[in-house]
Order: C-alpha cells, then structure tokens, then sequence
C-alpha cells in the first residue's frame, strides 16, 4: 500500500499514464480508501484541464462505485 507522500510523488506519472500496472494499482487501491488524495487527484486533473494539457485518462467506471461507495462509508464514519 502506498502512503500519501507517494501518491503526492507519483500522481503525475499516474495522470500521465506512465505508471507500470502494478504501482497503478496500488495508487487506485490507495485513492479508493483515501479521501484526501481522491481530492488531491480531481483537483489536479481539474487544473490540467483548465490548462488545457489534454484530456486525463478515464477512470473505469467500476472504480469510480468503489470509491462512492468508500466515501459513503468514510463519511458514515465520521458522524
Ligand atoms: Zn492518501
């Protein structure tokens, strides 16, 4: 599992697509459970495109339940 110091490393090579499949799964292991840095990742990919650098890569849809259905569960546990 990768802490956030290394998803704040390597979110632009992951936004870039240069991540080898195994360290992109455990960033997206890592941002599903992670709130801050599912944050800090819609916020960067907004820049981008605010920049206009290109459209970032999707995220597949079934990770995108899963990080719903995390936060839902975050936020369950915050109250
Ligand atoms: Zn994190």
């Amino acid at each position: 599992m990768f802490s956030c110091r290394q998803i704040y490393d390597l979110i632009t090579e992951y936004d870039e697509g240069s991540l080898e499949t195994a360290d992109r799964r455990r960033f997206e292991a890592h941002v599903v459970i992670c709130p801050p840095c599912r944050g800090f990742l819609s916020q960067m990919r907004a820049t981008r495109e605010h920049l206009g650098h290109g459209s970032p890569p999707e995220f597949p849809a079934e990770l995108e339940d899963s990080i719903v259905s995390a936060f839902q569960a975050w936020k369950k546990q915050q109250r």
